[in-house]
């Protein structure tokens, strides 16, 4: 009970520091009478301490009968009275019936040897004291009176009596003497005795309540021992070790969502006074304790005091917590707690892409901004898989569906290129999608598109050229590697729609006009692509334009779609399309077509056209032209 030495040792110091507060006399009081007394009641088991020294005042709070208490001052009807609250471990001080207390008596003297040691000898189970024994009469008395009013219902008077009368001597029971406390146990049952031998018949010595706190070293297979103060003498006794649950000496810090309303508890067991209250959906921290109870620090009047709250009325937060993008299906609410009736912290429209991470099984936690300041909120996993967002499988035969986010995780099933998803929320390169026949699982996102792919590029042989290269820069000394880069893109689009794809050149090296025919022709391309930037002694001119070689009409069909698109995409001007008397296309007995993708000669033009954006929209045009080409 270390917290329990730490409070004292606070308070005491704040009485002596605090020349102005009111306690001060008592605390004097307390150094100077060290008297202690037994509450005592024939009838009841708790006995009210009262606020006042009147008939009429208000309870402070109830003490168990049998408690230990210090004597501050005796009245002609009240006995003023310090006591360790039992469900709060707090001092207290309050009056108690005249009637209902013992005699004061004085305590054994080696334990009066400092303010702490006096106050610290109420605490049963404590172990910060150096073992002092007084084995004279009162504190045998004393055993003796505990013990039958504790364990009444399993002992007759004369059992007790015989049982007291094989207390051992000093010299006997010194034999067995406690060693330092290794272990911390809570009371989960109604209530665990304490032996004064480590044998089931042995006496009760104490008995303490459940959700109480002891501390104690193991002793043989069945027993645990300890050392209790009996009347201000330290005590070896034994406890039973089903008798109480060990607690883990580590504690892990948690953080979950109250899932009903919570009470925190001052001690590990509902009996115990409730300190606070939570809402449903309260998201709170606390740490490990014992099988039932976790452990908390909550704030009471401004003063930090440690409460128990019941395992079974959290949920813990999912560890680790996984970031995630959804689309909100609906328009949807970020709420302050993990509760749809908490308080509403910002609401977002349908469509809108947030961000999220895994929380609890029915929440995600996201973090909004209030008045620019990031604060934590919680969206309901419901409203956001309402609905998901269909896509498409394509640029593999057939996509695995997986358990999670990775190549690691187990196939639950495999979906055939073409056939729709939906797609729910996105993690890094992966989606949780559910399969038309209703399975759900993770794909990679690299296969799904939002636009219906068209079967018809699957398996088309295209030759991309990429205009220059080599000795031959091409305009501007850039254009055979705006050309090489364009290309590239392009053939990671339509490789990935299924196409057979032949590059002219992957490098930079040198071809001929009639080598890059050649490899139209040896590969029988189903379209020949080649592409340059343009240039003119105009440095006004700028657009797209595309060429093919007359009498095909297919030909210009390609270059219209490729045209169109390109255009679409990149927003340049449309200089249309037009017959070309270009080698590469004039001399191709395959569909071929050259584009011209801007101006290098165009200052705004080329800075533009040099970028991998404009790279990338482009490559996007010419694939959606081929596309519509081929469909
Ligand atoms: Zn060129």
């Amino acid at each position: 009970m270390t917290n329990y030495t730490k409070i004292l040792i606070c308070i005491l110091t704040f009485m002596l520091i605090c020349s102005g507060f009111p306690v001060l006399s008592h605390a004097e009081t307390i150094q100077s009478s060290s008297e202690k007394a037994i509450v005592l009641s024939k009838n009841e088991e708790l006995v009210p301490v009262l606020k006042e020294e009147t008939a009429n005042s208000g309870i402070l709070t109830s003490i168990p009968n049998q408690s230990e208490v210090y004597v501050l001052h005796t009245g002609t009807s009240y006995t003023y009275i310090s006591f360790t609250d039992p469900l709060t471990d707090e001092e207290l001080t309050g009056y108690i019936q005249n009637s209902l207390i013992s005699a004061p008596e004085t305590a054994a003297p080696d334990s009066t040897d400092t303010k702490t040691a006096m106050l610290l000898n109420k605490e049963p189970l404590d172990s910060a004291l150096e073992e002092t024994r007084t084995p004279d009469e009162t504190a045998s008395s004393e055993t003796k009176t505990k013990s039958k009013s504790l364990a009444a219902e399993q002992q007759t008077e004369s059992e007790v009596t015989a049982e007291h009368e094989k207390v051992p001597s000093s010299s006997e029971s010194e034999t067995i003497k406690a060693p330092a406390p290794t272990m911390r146990g809570l009371v989960v049952q109604d209530s665990t005795d304490v032996y004064a031998q480590a044998e089931d018949n042995a006496d009760v010595l104490k008995s303490y309540p459940e959700g109480s706190i002891l501390k104690y070293a193991s002793f043989n297979n069945d027993w645990y021992i300890c050392k209790i103060y009996v009347s201000g003498a330290a005590t070896t006794a034994f406890i039973k070790k089903d008798d109480v649950e060990t607690l883990d000496s580590e504690q892990t810090n948690l953080t979950g969502i109250a899932t009903n309303t919570l009470a925190v508890y001052s001690k590990a067991t509902t009996n115990s006074k409730t300190l606070k209250s939570y809402a449903q959906g309260s998201v709170l921290k606390y740490r490990t304790f014992a099988s039932g109870w976790y452990e908390a620090t909550v704030y009471s009047s401004g003063a930090a005091v440690t409460g128990y709250i019941r395992t079974k009325d959290v949920e813990n937060r999912v560890t680790p917590q996984e970031s995630l993008n959804g689309v909100a299906p609906t328009k949807i609410s970020v709420y302050a707690k993990a509760s749809t009736s908490s308080k509403k912290l910002k609401s977002y429209a349908s469509g809108t892409t947030l961000k999220y991470k895994t929380f609890a099984s029915e929440w995600y936690e996201a973090t909004v901004y209030i008045s620019g300041v990031a604060t934590k909120g919680y969206i309901k996993k419901s409203d956001m898989e309402e609905k998901g967002t269909t896509y498409y499988v394509y640029g593999a035969a057939s996509l695995n569906i997986r358990t999670g986010a990775g190549t690691s995780y187990s196939i639950v099933t495999a979906v055939k290129k073409g056939q729709a998803v939906t797609l729910f929320e996105t993690k890094g390169n992966w989606g949780r999608i559910e399969t038309s026949s209703g399975i759900t699982g993770w794909a990679s996102l690299s296969y799904l598109t939002k636009t219906k792919p068209s079967q018809g590029l699957e398996n088309r042989v295209i030759v991309i050229d990429a205009g220059h290269g080599g000795k031959d820069p091409g305009a501007y000394y850039i254009e055979k590697n705006l050309t090489l880069q364009t290309a590239k893109q392009l053939q990671t689009l339509l490789k990935k729609a299924g196409a057979k794809v032949i590059m002219t050149r992957s490098t930079d090296t040198y071809l001929t006009l009639a080598q890059r025919v050649v490899v139209s022709h040896n590969n029988k391309a189903d379209a020949f692509v080649s592409l340059h930037y343009n240039s003119s002694s105009s440095s006004s001119a700028k657009g797209i334009e595309t060429f093919y070689w007359a009498t095909n009409v297919n030909e210009k069909t390609l270059a219209q779609y490729v045209q169109g698109e390109v255009v679409k995409q990149t927003g340049l001007s449309n200089r249309g399309v037009r017959t070309g008397n270009f080698h590469v296309i004039r001399e191709n007995k395959k569909p071929a077509i050259l584009i011209e993708l801007g101006f290098l000669s165009n200052a705004t033009e080329r800075k533009k056209v040099s970028t991998e954006t404009y790279q990338y929209k482009s490559a996007i045009g010419i694939y959606k032209g081929l596309e519509k080409y081929f469909d």
